[in-house]
């Protein structure tokens, strides 16, 4: 399938969406079949380059191939590799030679080699640049030490992104470099967390002289947290590729219940359903406009509003949900940490509300969202930083 991405607008985009549909129905052929058709016609990521999953369109029509798949019942991209999709494609596309780029995001695309992100450690999550994985020349490359925590789905990921210190002797942010590892490499060992769920999908993860080739450092040595940043950034603008519909998401859980379960009304939790609609129709209407800022290339600063009241809402939408299921709300089905990645079942929506507890954690708290739209929408005066402008190793830890 060869495209003229001079001429690509949404019907052009929406068609060569259909062709591969139809060519590989999502549901009839293996899921990394359709994938990898779909990253192959330059779907994966429309404004990428042609050859590296893109089609060197906007990226405004995203959302477009998106629905397509969708409505032919295929999944939403992202979900075949959370980390791989949302956070680390945008990186390898900037920062790595087209053919090696091209080996890597193939595989990324179809769910084969899932991503992890090698960031938090036991003392570094807020203060992520504090962290102190070192990485130290050895040769060709690096030899790294450390310990990561809170990493998703490290256990099944054959790749990372890994932030790591190479230069102590400097303030914090800038003694730091960002590289991609195999997780096969010798001296890495992934140990289960089990969660509130039940589950374990996330982990400890330990380097212990692992050796990382320098052709896997992504930007400059020391140029870490400006690389990091620019993930972070990807993260933030992809939520231009989902347009929510109104009543959808979590408060779309608290609606269903409302209705299958009339003999639990009272007049109070119907009071509080009416105000979580609202909270959640002013999120969805904020999150569009962030949509369109995302999408003329300039996020603004609504992602942290959108964060911090999206994790909130999540998390009072559940608890409302277990209110009104009353006694049976107590019940949980699967305690296991092999449960599936998806929340379904006859007790969904009580490990929905168990799982919405780390909402307000992962990805940034809602304390430092807080401090974000602090400083950067309301302009109030800065947190008092102690370290500003210290050589990290004289940073008391
Ligand atoms: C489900 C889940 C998945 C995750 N997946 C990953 C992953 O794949 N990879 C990865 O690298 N990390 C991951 N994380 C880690 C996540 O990014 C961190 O948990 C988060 O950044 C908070 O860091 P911390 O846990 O170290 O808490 P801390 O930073 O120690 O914070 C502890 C408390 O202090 C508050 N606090 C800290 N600093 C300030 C401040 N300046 N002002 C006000 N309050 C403050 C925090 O809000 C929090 O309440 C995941 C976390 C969760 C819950």
């Amino acid at each position: 399938m060869t495209t003229d991405s001079s001429t690509l607008d949404a019907t052009a985009v929406a068609s060569l969406a259909r062709q591969v549909v139809e060519a590989h129905p999502p549901g009839q052929v293996p899921l990394v079949e359709l994938m990898g058709a779909w990253y192959d016609a330059g779907l994966a990521w429309v404004h990428f380059p042609v050859g590296r999953g893109g089609l060197d369109a906007p990226r405004a029509l995203q959302p477009v191939a998106n629905r397509v798949m969708r409505d032919a019942g295929g999944p939403e991209p992202r979900t075949v590799n959370t980390i791989g999709y949302g956070i680390v494609a945008g990186t390898i596309v900037r920062h790595v030679p087209p053919v090696t780029a091209n080996r890597l995001l193939r595989p990324l695309a179809t769910g084969e080699e899932l991503w992890c992100q090698l960031f938090s450690e036991p003392g570094a999550g807020s203060d992520l640049a504090g962290l102190a994985t070192r990485a130290v020349r050895d040769g060709e490359g690096w030899r790294v030490n450390g310990q990561k925590v809170w990493t998703s789905l490290a256990h099944k990921s054959a790749w990372a992104v890994l932030l790591a210190r190479t230069d102590p002797d400097v303030p914090k942010h800038q003694g730091l470099t960002y590289f991609i590892v195999e997780m096969t490499t010798p001296g890495i060992e992934v140990r289960p967390l089990r969660q509130i769920t039940g589950r374990a999908s996330f982990n400890e993860v330990f380097l212990d002289e692992v050796y990382v080739p320098d052709t896997q450092r992504l930007g400059d040595v020391g140029a870490g947290w400006f690389v990091a940043n620019s993930t972070l950034g990807d993260e933030r603008t992809s939520l231009g590729d989902r347009v929510a519909a109104r009543s959808s998401g979590t408060i779309a859980d608290a609606l269903e219940l409302w209705t299958a379960r009339p003999e639990r009304h009272t007049p109070v939790l119907r009071d509080r359903l009416a105000r979580l609609w609202l909270r959640a129709e002013s999120q969805r209407l904020t999150a569009d406009r962030a949509r369109v800022s995302a999408v003329r290339g300039n996020p603004g600063p609504e992602s942290a509003i959108i964060k911090l009241v999206g994790s909130e809402l999540a998390q009072s939408v559940y608890e409302f949900c277990l209110d009104l299921l009353g006694p049976e709300a107590a019940l949980v089905d699967t305690y296991s940490p092999d449960a599936p990645d998806d929340v379904s079942g006859p007790t969904a929506l009580q490990r929905k509300f168990l799982r919405s507890r780390a909402t307000t954690l992962e990805g940034g708290t809602s304390e430092i969202m807080r401090n974000v739209i602090g400083e950067r929408v309301l302009k109030l005066p800065q947190e008092i930083r102690n370290d500003k402008g210290k050589p990290w190793k004289e940073i008391p830890r």
